[in-house]
């Protein structure tokens, strides 16, 4: 089985029931009995393992290409996890443009129990490599960064990593598999916050790891059962139905955003179109090399003469929200909403102004989607 949609919908062999079923089953079971008392089963405990778990978490890296993939409860305790794999004392690279609940974690929490982080504009590659310390042993970044969606170069950056042996840790959420697959670029570990397109529903949260070797495996394996942030039964059978009807969501959302971003370049009132590949930087190239596809969000600064808040009130499918990823069409702002924990200083430093507005594009119908920003936005 090798073509990416059949894999999707198969996934992997359901081996172990015997009724039948096309899908895998929920387990809900906590425990599991012994034969022997010194007799370890397969499964003993479900924080420890789970059978349902253990199919998206089989799925997810069969996408991925990896070695062995973990599911949790959040793309949060994801990313808290594979952080949790590194000691007081290690130094990790990171960019200066992540999701601000990463931020957060790094600098509100980590930083406190000794590990050492340096924030870098992870489109620099000199600036990353003069970030590189002795005690530097990982380097952390998405791919696409959020809300101005510049690509950075998995490749590139992996390939100074590996140099170092230093870990290239990446949170691909905006892209999938489906777009791109990090660790065949030379990433060592991908992370998801599969509550967005993964699930693509906006009702479950829930996060994956892959990582690409059994040294990586053990040290997260490890992590998710000590922490134990772990996906529920009920969830991962969500986001196993989820991710099996990826690639056609997905396909609607790319074309539905390719008629926003082709509207929108020929606006009076649009400032600037932020979307990757078309970018105007020496990130396009990147993006053409890298990615099979922009992805389903597209971010606009408005001119001045636009009143965005009043645009936005006008707006009838686009739901004001956070978020992204899921079959329904938001908007936000980011400069109110996504990036509002950031000082005004920094959000202006990195384009986050009052005009900049970000769409989160879903599988409606593409021409009902333009016409709505058509009449909020035209006046
Ligand atoms: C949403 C998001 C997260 C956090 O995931 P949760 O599932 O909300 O915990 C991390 N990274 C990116 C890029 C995200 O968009």
């Amino acid at each position: 089985m090798t073509e990416f949609n059949t894999k999707l919908v198969h996934g992997i062999d359901i081996d172990d029931n015997n009724t039948g079923a096309v899908i895998m089953p929920v387990y809900s079971a906590t425990t599991y009995q012994f034969a022997k008392p010194n007799e370890l089963p397969r499964w003993d405990y479900a924080r420890s393992g789970n059978p349902t778990r253990e199919f998206v978490e089989k799925q997810i890296t069969e996408l991925e290409g990896g070695y062995q993939g973990f599911a949790f409860s959040s793309g949060m305790a994801a990313i808290h996890a594979v952080f949790a794999t590194f000691r007081p004392g290690d130094h990790i690279i990171i960019s200066n443009s992540i999701y601000g609940g990463t931020f957060r974690l790094v600098n509100e929490y980590l930083k406190e129990f000794d590990i050492e982080f340096t924030e870098v504009n992870i489109q620099d590659l000199a600036a990353i490599t003069a970030a590189i310390k002795p005690n530097t042993k990982g380097i952390y970044f998405e791919v696409v960064d959020n809300p101005l969606l510049r690509v950075a170069s998995v490749k590139q950056i992996a390939a100074i990593a590996k140099q170092h042996a230093i870990t290239t840790i990446v949170d691909n959420t905006f892209l999938t598999p489906y777009l791109q697959q990090p660790l065949k670029l030379g990433a060592n570990i991908v992370i998801h916050s599969a509550t967005k397109y993964l699930n693509g529903h906006s009702d479950n949260t829930a996060g994956l790891v892959v990582v690409d070797s059994a040294a990586l495996a053990t040290k997260v394996y490890f992590t998710q059962n000590a922490i134990g942030g772990t996906l529920s039964p009920e969830n991962a059978n969500l986001l196993r139905r989820g991710i099996q009807t990826l690639s056609v969501r997905m396909d609607r959302h790319l074309a539905n955003t390719h008629q926003l971003v082709e509207f929108f370049s020929h606006q009076s009132y649009v400032k600037k179109v932020h979307y990757p590949g078309l970018q105007n930087d020496a990130s396009d190239q990147i993006a053409n090399e890298e990615l099979r596809d922009g992805g389903g969000v597209v971010t606009v600064t408005f001119t001045d003469t636009v009143d965005v808040s009043a645009a936005i009130e006008k707006l009838k499918i686009f739901k004001l929200a956070v978020s992204l990823g899921s079959v329904e069409s938001l908007v936000e702002t980011p400069y109110n909403m996504s990036h509002a924990e950031l000082p005004v200083a920094e959000r202006l430093r990195l384009g986050i102004t009052p005009q900049l507005v970000r769409f989160a594009v879903g599988i409606e119908d593409g021409h009902d989607l333009v016409a709505d920003i058509d009449q909020a936005f035209t006046n």
